[in-house]
């Protein structure tokens, strides 16, 4: 703790320091598994399971639907969870306004004077198949920071992956298995399949989502006011978790290389076996045929 203090540059311009001062005890938050299980008293039924070491895996609990009340359960389930906070706001000035912030602020007219309002928008991911985003406000900007965080680890979902990208077809969850769409107010978001090595052509509050869900590469086209950041993420929201409610036939999951939730180290090596399996024929033209026979002969 005490290092992390001494590692600021102690002289910086006096706007962006203030601005990093807010931002600064995000990182330090990071607790080991014995802090939380010591600090922690479950008050709900999973809870206490999760506690006692009953349920160990996160993919137990989204079987069973339950919902999540305590955000130590997600802390403990998924030790290695990045936690970061959306630019949603805006800071105020001439010119046209300012750059982005975090905090959106917000007034209310009284008879006292303003009454300042502040919100938040964190979103918390393991950049293997689970996301969480949710939205904190309070009349202060670190209450407001806190309540968006905790309540993140609360709304967490798990994301299908894919790779449904016909110029790519390794097979692996580097991307989406299909084209999706979201819409929130008027903000309308498509995201498409890429190949692999594209990266996130999206705009950048949501390529921060989609990197913590573990999604790479992903074509996206967007639709009505997408300057309203609030609708747009929440746009993005919905079409991530639409991924996950479309029916799919059992080998589709082979053929997009479909993953749901996170991906397991024996699956990652049944796929280096299999893009081995198909890389090993020597010519090309032949390699499209012999997957075809390959696939009829298990079929
Ligand atoms: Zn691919």
């Amino acid at each position: 703790m005490t290092e992390k203090k001494q590692t600021p540059p102690p002289n910086q311009n006096k706007g962006t320091q203030s601005r990093k001062r807010q931002r600064r005890p995000f990182k330090r938050e990071a607790k080991t598994r014995e802090e939380i299980l010591e600090a922690w008293k479950p008050l709900t039924q999973l809870g206490k399971k999760v506690k006692d070491g009953t349920i160990t895996d996160i993919d137990e609990i989204f079987l069973t639907g339950e919902k999540i009340y305590e955000p130590e359960i997600t802390e403990l389930l998924l030790p290695d969870l990045e936690t970061d906070l959306l630019l949603i706001g805006q800071a105020k000035g001439k010119f046209g306004g300012g750059q982005r912030r975090i905090f959106q602020q917000t007034q209310k007219k009284s008879s006292e004077g303003n009454k300042p309002r502040f919100s938040t928008c964190a979103v918390v991911g393991n950049k293997n198949g689970y996301v969480g985003l949710s939205f904190g406000k309070s009349k202060e900007t670190v209450p407001a920071r806190d309540k968006s965080t905790r309540k993140a680890k609360l709304n967490l979902i798990k994301v299908r992956r894919g790779c449904g990208s016909w110029e790519c077809t390794c097979g692996q969850p580097h991307s989406i298995p299909f084209a999706i769409e979201g819409k929130c107010g008027s903000a309308k978001i498509k995201l498409m399949p890429a190949p692999k090595g594209k990266g996130l052509c999206v705009e950048k509050e949501c390529a921060k989502i989609l990197k913590m869900a573990g999604i790479n590469d992903v074509w996206s086209k967007t639709k009505g006011q997408t300057n309203t950041k609030k609708n747009l993420i929440k746009a993005l929201m919905a079409a991530l978790s639409k991924l996950s409610e479309i029916k799919l036939q059992p080998d589709h999951y082979k053929k997009l290389g479909i993953c749901e939730g996170k991906l397991q180290s024996d699956e990652k090596n049944e796929d280096k076996e299999f893009l081995e399996s198909i890389a090993a024929p020597v010519e090309v033209t032949e390699n499209k045929q012999e997957n075809g026979t390959d696939q009829n002969k298990k079929a």
